[in-house]
């Protein structure tokens, strides 16, 4: 049901809407006579490199390099970039800044094995899905020695780990991109990267990348775009002492996907764990657990997909387990962990008979209750009432009302999210208390963050419009800091520089967020008004919130925003339920009945928040949209205390392959996470800047008068002089030179025919 947008063929229709630059549009007749290359779309969508041969009217007539004559649009014609800006480091450095120049660039790049490449201050990762000799102790220790300084995720973190020993400032890496893109990777390699460079006296650094097995076992599952996908948010704090030695670390999850435990999309599965455990658990274990090959739960078997191929279980789950004696969880913790794994296992294949035409149910007593109960520790006929009862109050009295099938199955599904999402919960904090050790408040610490990028799919739901709430507050982020941080350098360096405003994205996070009437207070609205339905939530938002030109309704249940990655369709059916997503007491008072210790105390933090006045009102009482909007401003002012290093993951393909480069995939991720926009502003500036003693290796031997030319500063002034360039076309700064687009190509053409 949840197909995903046709993006190649949504581009492909919807056109590029690229505007051309002025300096461009007048330079055609120059093309035309030097015979410069262009860039053409031609009629399947794939830009092709040719040369005008003439113009008419709004189109032009093009001969590819296979000497075919094609008429094009001038609209889908931009100039091409000289041969010496082919596969450049960073996309600044090409003289014309256009999107097919930009994918170009990229994958001239991406076909030589070189993935990282820069955009401005931003660094692009395209996913390799292949094994590239890029990582590994040597590379690292060339970038620690700054040998080495190609783009590279070392060389960000490296850049990271500089300026909080300089400068003694907060550092973050905040790594975005759609799911399968390389987040995790990406951000595993940063980690590897400071474990290196602060490993030492205090045995911590070791744990750091231990800790992703375990979450990667407990929050990573297959999905239908990524075999290994993350179904949670993830911020890693790493501190650093004085001497620059990791100290501590804390841990930070956002929203685990539970709906995953109970069920799956078709060739989808469920968390990793589950699968391993069924597999490597030794025989002993199996035999305590009543365990069973993966394929008899109805949990796991439901999508026709249990294997992910060629994975050795057996191995992972010693790793695993290897990885839970490092962050110290206790040999008797770890089995009761394994044991509950067991009975959320077991709880799938409870099942219940009919037994009247009201459609009450009761539950079959049969092995797997037995073993559900035993492994929880509690009394198996406790747990079948629960599972298909409620308790009324009635005046004074409680009574017993039996479940339809529907509820008891809700019933069923809700005990075994809970108890996963509580393990899950408990993990985290278990490795927070592993590698708190000599954490200490310093301004030394560097945060990766590792979060879902922007979701689009066919029907969108609760989850996707938490996801890209998020995604939206991350990118204002972006957008604040990369726009003032560009403006920054050129008054820096000394120049003219009059202040660009930016568009950002205010007004949906305004939709969504702003006080009084928005989406989220709306929303909780209606979740606590008992009559409502998702019909009447949606008649509410289009009644409150179409003056928002971010806004659309839509007939029925459904309506548009547009986010700043694009527009998307939401439908309102299930939102009320996953906004209030409720514990059944019941459950809870079964928890806190059971023989073993984890439940116990998972129980009592659900019961301690609900019963506890000073947190009644900001835990469990409140929405998950609430919840998770305060979560995303703890993070968002946790990542406005430091200095933020971007890095976008970009998907090539979508079928996972090595060495294939959709053009149009790619684009619109670039587009999506607004790489294009950073590399805009560049346009709009300088965007080739040449340190004076580049300018002068490249130049400096063409001077014609010398004596002008005593320091760097005014050997660059004369350069530009003598080489006649317009005063409005460049800038000559402290430091660098600045030259706007297309004025590195002018500089090149003159030096060869001088
Ligand atoms: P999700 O949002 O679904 O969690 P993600 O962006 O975290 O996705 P990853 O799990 O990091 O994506 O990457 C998906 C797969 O791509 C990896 O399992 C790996 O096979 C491959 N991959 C990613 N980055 C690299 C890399 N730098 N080198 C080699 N392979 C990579
Ligand atoms: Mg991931």
């Amino acid at each position: 049901e949840k197909e995903e947008k046709d993006w190649s063929k949504k581009t492909r229709t919807e056109k590029i809407t690229e505007e051309h630059e002025p300096e461009w549009v007048n330079n055609v007749e120059y093309f035309i006579n030097e015979e410069l290359c262009v860039w053409c779309r031609v009629s399947n969508g794939e830009w092709h490199l040719g040369k005008i041969q003439s113009t008419s009217g709004d189109a032009a007539w093009v001969m590819l390099s296979t000497a075919q004559v094609v008429k094009v649009s001038m609209k889908e014609i931009f100039p091409a970039n000289p041969d010496i800006s082919e596969g450049v480091e960073d996309l600044i450095q090409l003289s014309y800044l256009n999107e097919p120049s930009v994918l170009h660039n990229l994958r001239v790049r991406y076909s030589q094995d070189l993935i990282y490449s820069k955009a401005g201050p931003v660094l692009i990762a395209v996913n390799p899905f292949k094994k590239v000799q890029i990582y590994g102790n040597n590379i690292l220790s060339a970038y620690q020695k700054k040998s080495l300084d190609a783009p590279h995720v070392y060389a960000v973190a490296d850049a990271a780990y500089d300026e909080i020993m300089r400068e003694e400032k907060n550092q973050s890496i905040i790594i975005s991109g759609e799911s399968g893109a390389g987040k995790t990777e990406t951000a595993k390699y940063a980690m590897q990267y400071l474990e290196a460079l602060g490993g030492g006296s205090f045995g911590v650094e070791n744990e750091i990348l231990k800790t992703n097995c375990i979450l990667e076992a407990f929050g990573n599952a297959k999905t239908s775009r990524n075999d290994n996908s993350s179904r949670f948010g993830k911020l890693m704090e790493i501190h650093f002492s004085a001497k620059g030695k990791i100290c501590g670390a804390k841990l930070e999850t956002f929203s685990l996907d539970q709906s995953r435990v109970v069920q799956l999309s078709n060739g989808e599965r469920s968390y990793h764990i589950f699968y391993e455990l069924c597999a490597g658990a030794s025989p002993i274990l199996k035999e305590k657990l009543k365990l069973k090959a993966a394929s008899e739960y109805n949990y796991l078997n439901q999508s026709n997909c249990l294997t992910i191929d060629p994975i050795d279980y057996a191995q992972k789950f010693h790793k695993l387990m290897e990885a839970f004696n490092i962050v110290q969880i206790p040999q008797d913790y770890q089995e009761r962990a394994f044991a509950l794994l067991a009975a959320v296992l077991w709880l799938g294949n409870v099942s219940f008979e009919v037994i009247d035409n009201e459609n009450h149910v009761e539950v079959v007593a049969d092995e797997a209750v037995t073993n559900v109960a035993m492994l929880m520790g509690c009394n198996s006929q406790d747990l079948m009432v629960v599972l298909s009862t409620c308790k009324l109050q009635a005046g004074r009295d409680c009574i017993a009302k039996r479940l339809t099938l529907r509820q008891a199955t809700d019933m069923r599904d809700s005990l075994a999210k809970t108890i996963y999402a509580s393990l899950f919960d408990w993990l985290v904090e278990q490795i927070n208390t592993s590698l708190e050790v000599g954490r200490l408040r310093t301004g030394r610490s560097i945060s990766i963050l590792d979060i879902y990028g922007f979701e689009s799919f066919k029907t969108n739901s609760f989850e996707q419009f938490c996801i890209n709430y998020a995604n939206e507050r991350l990118q204002q982020h972006f957008n604040r800091h990369l726009f003032q941080l560009e403006q920054e350098e050129y008054e820096g360096d000394g120049i003219d520089w009059t202040k660009l405003g930016f568009k950002d994205n205010q007004e949906c996070l305004d939709l969504i967020e702003k006080k009084p009437i928005c989406l989220v207070p709306l929303l909780d609205e209606e979740s606590n008004f008992p009559k409502s339905t998702d019909t009447t939530f949606a008649n509410k938002l289009k009644q409150h919130l179409k003056a928002n030109s971010c806004f659309r309704g839509e007939r029925g249940r459904g309506f548009r925003v547009s986010h700043y990655a694009g527009e998307v369709l939401y439908d309102t059916n299930g939102f009320l339920d996953k906004n209030r997503d409720p514990v059944h007491v019941d459950l809870i008072q079964l928890l806190s009945s059971c023989k073993c210790q984890l439940l116990n105390l998972f129980s009592t933090k659900m019961r301690h928040k609900s019963l506890n006045p000073a947190t009644f009102s900001e835990s469990m009482n409140q929405s998950v949209i609430t919840k998770f909007k305060g979560q995303l401003f703890k993070l968002m002012n946790k990542l406005e205390g430091t200095t933020p290093h971007f890095i976008r993951c970009i998907k090539p393909n979508s079928n996972q392959l090595p060495g294939i480069y959709e053009e149009n995939h790619v684009l619109q991720q670039l587009r999506c996470c607004g790489v294009l926009e950073v590399v805009r502003i560049s346009k709009s500036g300088y965007p080739t800047r040449l340190t004076h003693q580049e300018l002068a290796a490249r130049y400096g031997f063409l001077l014609l008068d010398t004596k002008s030319s005593q320091d760097p500063l005014s050997t660059s002034n004369a350069i530009m002089k003598q080489f006649n360039l317009p005063p409005e076309m460049y800038q000559v700064g402290y430091t660098k030179t600045y030259l706007r687009t297309g004025q590195i190509g002018v500089l090149e053409e003159r030096r060869r025919y001088f």
